[in-house]
């Protein structure tokens, strides 16, 4: 096998949680062009049915668009299993569905709380447990946790967003111990700011945008490209000696 074969995905199958617009439709777009058919949830079927369309036809590979409410412990089994039914494995699934909150902490509802703790940290929990026995039993797989570059450092007017993402990183190592030497690897990735949107109080609101600009180190946000990218990394035999680790993808934020 070339050095390049191993970052292809041909005949692997990928769950993406959130995969209708943002971070998720350009990883499940970057996994089908490296080989995999792609399961893409998310609330709405009708906006997961349209990017399956045109992933399909851009990339030639399956995809299935479905309706799964991550935090549904029903919906998430019946992500699993649809998956199983139609491609018969699953080797991959990246805990991308996500929400954030901004607002101080003295103003924040119990509600918005447990929401995001719902959605950001059972919701990866509830999908591993959907897919961990059939990749078990496959003895391959890899759970990618979008976690980000919030899970490692603070940011004021955040509290639910920093803790679940830093959970949830935390999360990975513990799963990464549990589960090595099974050929199950568990890694997350950490984004800095990418223009999605979920970014859209950000991106539009000019003063917002520029004081995330100045403390990027690179001087721009992320091309979502280049997240997809480091998916198909993990996702791929290429990181077969990584687990309970993380990457960051955040034009040097954290790095100061
Ligand atoms: P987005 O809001 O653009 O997309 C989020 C996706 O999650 C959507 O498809 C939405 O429908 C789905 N979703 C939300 N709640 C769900 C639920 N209960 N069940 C199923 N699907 C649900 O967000 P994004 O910017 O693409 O972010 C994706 C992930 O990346 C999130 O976990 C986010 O925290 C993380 N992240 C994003 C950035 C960034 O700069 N955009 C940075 C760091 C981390």
């Amino acid at each position: 096998m070339g050095i390049l074969d191993r970052f292809r995905l041909d005949g692997r199958v990928a769950i993406v949680t959130g995969g209708s617009k943002g971070l998720g439709e350009a990883m499940a777009l970057g996994l089908a062009e490296a080989g995999a058919n792609v399961t893409i949830t998310s609330r709405h079927l009708d906006e997961c049915e349209a990017v399956a369309t045109s992933i399909s036809a851009a990339t030639g590979r399956d995809v299935l668009p479905l309706q799964a409410d991550v935090t549904s412990p029903d919906e998430v089994g019946g992500m699993a299993q649809e998956t199983l039914d139609r491609f018969g494995r699953i080797d991959i699934l990246v805990n991308n569905a996500g929400v954030n909150v901004r607002t101080s902490t003295l103003e924040l509802s119990l509600d918005d709380w447990q929401r995001v703790i719902d959605i950001n940290l059972t919701g990866p929990l509830l999908c591993a447990q959907a897919v961990l026995p059939t990749m078990l039993e496959q003895k391959h797989g890899r759970i990618i946790n979008m976690s980000s570059i919030l899970g490692a450092v603070g940011l004021a007017s955040r509290s639910p967003y920093t803790a679940t993402k830093g959970g949830l990183l935390n999360m990975t190592r513990a799963w990464g111990l549990e589960y090595a030497g099974t050929g199950v690897t568990v890694n997350a990735v950490c984004p800095g700011p990418f223009d999605t949107p979920m970014n859209r109080p950000l991106t539009q609101n000019p003063e917002a945008y520029q004081a995330f600009l100045s403390k990027i180190p690179m001087g721009r946000w992320g091309d979502t490209v280049e997240l997809a990218s480091v998916i198909v990394f993990l996702a791929s035999d290429a990181s077969s000696f990584m687990t309970g680790s993380a990457l960051f993808v955040d034009g040097g934020w954290t790095a100061q």
